[in-house]
């Protein structure tokens, strides 16, 4: 960040910024905007949650400890007196986007991609076939997902798409319960997942193992991780075309796989003693989800790959077509931005259309994150992108463009935005209610080891919040 001063708004008071969304993009904004020194700043950090962190603690996976553990970014910047954290509050119900834009000198819009891709495909929405959103919201302790338990109770789940997202979900599946029981993985989760009777989870990407977007670390930890080989066909992993053009990091990725298929070639087989299996397939997309009332079936055309002028790789359906007999599907082919009332929208990227953050065709508006380039990227990518959006921002307050507008302007800022809140929301979670509901998780955890035990439902956690008795 650049440290230069910059013209500073008309007066000496605070530029004020309101941010919505506290998942990384979000604490990320925060930060950049409070450790920059050329134009002084107020962050106030909304979130519709009782609880900060979005992704970091509602989407990476309970068994990545260390990629939560960037949440000590996010609590420095939430120790700076100039910020202030307002949980428990939802834009478009509790405020108004016109309240914010009215209150503050300029907006940030953090809200991540919190839609879910459709397949497009008939039985897309049988019982039995979930989004991966779903899912993963249910095993982190997210209080909008607690009841969407997936059905464990059959052979073989079969999970739609080669991300990350998918081998989240197929790792936590086939896992020792033993080996989850010492995460922050939702209690209610442990439950079903002990009681699971799958013996099988089948990831299935729709391009060839070369396209897959799997991180390398991802993918090689599995069999660590599953305490299983994982299968993969060793034609599916053969020389790939143009494989001397492929990135390094494709190159290592081919490199894991074609190991694990020679190991599901060797004389022990792909499937430990007592394990479940797990097995990634390429080149099928699924074309129809099949079933009597609920999963049965999933119906794949084979694919062949093709590359056109520009070196895009694209899937070609053959023709021919293979059933997997199936009892529950999760769909993982990624998230998908939301529009919000009064801003622009890309309908086919799910982002609010900007120039490098700017929102487009709004004056005191940005947006960082997913909602900004799309659901892309790992936590990091978030900073830079974040960074960005915080440079134009104070560009545009070096242009002059920013000036504090009438009504904001720094007037309020502590004290009265907060008596504000409060009356539209009583059980509005400050960052000491936070810090309440943080202690309080890590004193549930500590007897078993466990980081955390969360707090699953909004009642619980406002309660603790708020230091009210515990209603049950
Ligand atoms: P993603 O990386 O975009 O992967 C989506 C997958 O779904 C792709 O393989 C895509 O195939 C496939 N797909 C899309 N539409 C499909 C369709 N109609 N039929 C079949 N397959 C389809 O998305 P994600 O896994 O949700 O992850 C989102 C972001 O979060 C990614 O950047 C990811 O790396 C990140 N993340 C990181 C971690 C980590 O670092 N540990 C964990 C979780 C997520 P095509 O490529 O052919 O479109």
């Amino acid at each position: 960040m650049a440290d230069d001063a910059v013209n500073t708004p008309s007066t000496a008071a605070p530029l004020t910024v309101a941010v919505i969304g506290s998942g990384p993009a979000g604490f990320y904004t925060a930060g950049a905007l409070l450790e920059q020194s050329g134009v002084p700043v107020r962050v106030d950090l909304y979130e519709r949650l009782a609880t900060p962190w979005g992704l970091v603690r509602a989407g990476v996976a309970p068994d990545h400890p260390k990629i939560k553990a960037v949440a000590s970014v996010y609590a420095v910047t939430a120790a700076d007196e100039r910020f202030r954290f307002f949980g428990n509050v939802e834009v478009g119900r509790h405020v108004s986007r016109e309240e914010l834009v009215a209150r503050y000198d300029v907006v940030v819009y953090t809200v991540g991609a919190q839609g879910e891709r459709r397949l497009g495909i008939p039985g897309e929405d049988l019982p039995g076939s979930v989004p991966a959103v779903d899912v993963v919201g249910w095993y982190n302790g997210h209080p909008d997902f607690a009841d969407r338990a997936p059905d464990l109770s059959g052979r073989r789940a079969v999970v739609i798409g080669a991300g990350n997202v998918a081998l989240d979900v197929a790792r936590i599946l086939c896992s020792p319960v033993e080996r989850l029981a010492a995460t922050d993985i939702a209690d209610h989760a442990l439950d079903v997942l002990r009681a699971s009777t799958l013996e099988e989870v089948v990831v299935v990407g729709r391009r060839g193992p070369a396209q897959a977007a799997f991180t390398t670390a991802e993918l090689r930890e599995l069999p660590e991780f599953t305490g299983s080989a994982v299968d993969v066909d060793p034609a599916e992993v053969e020389a790939q075309p143009g494989e001397e053009k492929l990135s390094r990091l494709i190159l290592r990725n081919l490199a894991i796989l074609r190991g694990y298929a020679a190991a599901s070639q060797s004389a022990a087989g792909p499937a430990s003693a007592g394990r479940r299996r797990m097995a990634l397939r390429f080149l099928r997309s699924p074309v129809e989800i099949r079933g009597e009332g609920r999963v049965a079936e999933v119906v794949f055309a084979r694919n062949r790959l093709e590359v056109d002028a520009e070196g895009w790789v694209s899937a070609v359906d053959t023709g021919e077509r293979e059933v997997v007999e199936a009892d529950l599907v999760v769909r993982a082919v990624g998230y998908k931005g939301l529009p919000l009332v009064g801003l622009p929208f890309d309908e086919r990227r799910g982002i609010i259309p900007n120039d490098a953050g700017r929102v487009a065709g709004a004056d005191r508006e940005y947006v960082a994150g997913w909602i900004k380039r799309g659901p892309t990227g790992i936590i990091g990518t978030n900073r830079k992108c974040a960074v960005e959006t915080v440079a134009t921002l104070l560009a545009d307050v070096a242009e002059g463009r920013l000036a504090h507008h009438p009504g904001a302007g720094g007037v309020d800022p502590v004290g009265e935005a907060e008596s504000w809140l409060r009356e539209r929301q009583p059980d509005l979670v400050t960052e000491a209610g936070w810090r309440l509901i943080d202690a309080a998780e890590r004193a549930s955890g500590e007897p078993a080891g466990r980081p955390r035990v969360k707090l699953t439902t909004l009642g619980a956690l406002v309660d603790t919040a708020l230091n009210r008795t515990l209603t049950v």
